[in-house]
């Protein structure tokens, strides 16, 4: 059975059809990366997975229970985790707070207990030692690593990363991608919009081609890389060289 179940999506803006019937499934524990021109929707569907955009039509479910039906969005939320370009961190917290925010306030959980595993995720990001420090006093990709746990913070049960290095200086992908990579191998279920073609390669055990609002191509990276069906997709990997 499929964790996440996109059925028939349809996202509109005014009369502008922006996602035109995107169905997609995305079993426990499987990356999907997202690749496309800028436009084609990939960032409005990621918002509409985590309930950000209300959208026109189709449904998404999750442990097949309909979102905003069966489950509600408040609780979905806190399911389905985002991490976004501009890391959307709280300038006036510290990175402790930042973090432990979500799962206080919105989950009412227990505040030794989230503190102990958010040390623990720290840890395993290597910012141990920026525990008390705050955004302005952090590089961006060190803001992005934090932003990641934030999110795991919340025991979700899907992540989603939309452009997570696109504002970062170069020498600072790197370190953000080696974190989703071991995100990968620990068996966390993703949904990935990146235009990193080697991390792609590297991190999916599928690819969804979109383009217009619609998913062109769903195929294994090894046969998109080097054999993309539609002349769409040629044409885009073109642009990247690859
Ligand atoms: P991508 O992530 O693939 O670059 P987006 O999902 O950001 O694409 O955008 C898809 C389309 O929806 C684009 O044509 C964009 O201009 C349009 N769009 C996105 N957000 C809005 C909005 N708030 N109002 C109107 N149009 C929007």
């Amino acid at each position: 059975m499929s964790l996440l179940k996109i059925d028939n999506l349809v996202k509109k803006y005014d009369d502008t059809e922006v996602l035109k019937n995107v169905s997609l499934e995305v079993s426990k524990g499987e990356v999907i990366v997202v690749l496309g021109p800028s436009g084609c929707g990939k960032s409005t569907l990621l918002r509409c997975i985590n309930g950000l955009e209300e959208f026109s039509g189709g449904k998404i479910s999750l442990d097949d229970k309909e979102l905003g039906k069966d489950l509600s969005w408040r609780n979905a939320r806190g399911k389905i985790g985002m991490v976004f370009q501009s890391y959307e961190l709280f300038p006036h917290l510290n990175v402790i707070d930042n973090i432990l925010l979500g799962p206080i306030k919105s989950q009412k959980r227990d505040k030794d207990e989230v503190l102990k595993e958010a040390l623990k995720l720290l840890k395993r990001v290597n910012l141990s030692d920026k525990e008390l420090a705050f955004p302005r006093q952090l590089s961006g990709g060190q803001k992005q690593r934090i932003a990641i746990v934030r999110a795991l913070c919340l025991n979700p049960e899907i992540m989603l990363f939309d452009e997570v290095t696109a504002a970062l200086d170069p020498e600072m992908v790197r370190e953000v991608l080696d974190v989703i990579l071991e995100l990968a191998k620990s068996g966390m279920t993703m949904v990935i919009v990146t235009h990193e073609m080697n991390f792609a390669k590297e991190v999916a055990d599928k690819i969804v081609f979109m383009d217009e609002g619609e998913i062109k191509e769903i195929s294994n990276p090894k046969e998109f890389f080097e054999n993309p069906k539609s002349e769409r997709a040629k044409s885009f990997l073109n642009i990247f060289k690859y």
